[in-house]
């Protein structure tokens, strides 16, 4: 008997390592991977590029069509193309970083991505990353991950990720990301639709102090236990 299918949602902030964490642990279970917030970072790029106003919900909401998700190879959805264009590097920026809560907080554009999220999660098994995942978009995951860590933590990711010293002559730019995450974290929380939450039924693993492959082994542990067929009871046929 073929197994059926499951989905694992794995929400947090900023930086709580939901892409490289989700991503990997995927790989390990042998599902496939989407990271949801490329669609709202598209978005915001498509907005700026057309000169769309980030408060125009309305507008936003008929970008939608043109977003299109890529998987790789492995089936992870971890490419972008907005209006054919392929612009997942682009969209990694900070000055997309800076805008991106804002077009995200918009109920408009967030109704229809709604759908399009759905979709990609149908058709096997699969770890999808969000804000909202096991909360709004699908409330029925057989499992729910939240991923968290400290301010200070996710900003010296971050600080990584993008090069930046952590030093006098860096110090602006530092700052600058922390600000930013603060900043996102407030918005992503603080938003009338699908605010970012910790889902009721969701597994918290704070990864603080843990190297990526322990935070990458603590979920793909609780996928094993959520999942793990109840044994058969003693004497049972
Ligand atoms: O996960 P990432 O940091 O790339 O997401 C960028 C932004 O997209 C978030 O700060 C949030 O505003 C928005 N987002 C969202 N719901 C999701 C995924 C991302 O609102 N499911």
């Amino acid at each position: 008997m073929t197994p059926r299918p499951l989905v694992v949602a794995v929400d947090g902030p900023g930086s709580s390592g939901k892409s490289t964490v989700g991503a990997l642990a995927a790989e390990r279970l042998g599902f496939r991977f989407c990271d949801t917030g490329l669609f709202y970072r598209a978005a915001a790029w498509l907005a700026l590029h057309r000169h769309v106003p980030l408060d125009d919900g309305p507008a936003l909401a008929a970008l939608v069509p043109l977003l299109e998700l890529e998987s790789d190879r492995r089936g992870r959805y971890v490419r972008v193309r907005a209006d054919g264009r392929e612009v997942t590097a682009l969209v990694h920026r900070p000055s997309i970083d800076r805008v991106v809560s804002e077009v995200a907080r918009q109920p408009e554009l967030r109704a229809a991505l709604l759908s399009r999220q759905r979709v990609l999660a149908r058709d096997g098994s699969i770890v999808v990353a969000g804000r909202d995942i096991g909360t709004v978009v699908l409330p029925d995951a057989d499992v729910k991950i939240y991923l968290d860590a400290s301010l200070a933590e996710r900003a010296r990711r971050r600080r990584l990720e993008r090069g930046i010293r952590d030093d006098e002559r860096d110090g602006t730019e530092a700052r600058l990301v922390l600000d930013d995450l603060r900043k996102r974290d407030a918005i992503d929380s603080g938003r009338e639709m699908a605010p970012l939450r910790i889902a009721r039924d969701a597994i918290v693993i704070r990864t603080d102090g843990f190297e990526l492959s322990e935070a990458v082994d603590a979920v793909v542990r609780a996928v094993l236990e959520r999942t793990r067929e109840p044994a058969p009871e003693a004497g049972t046929p």
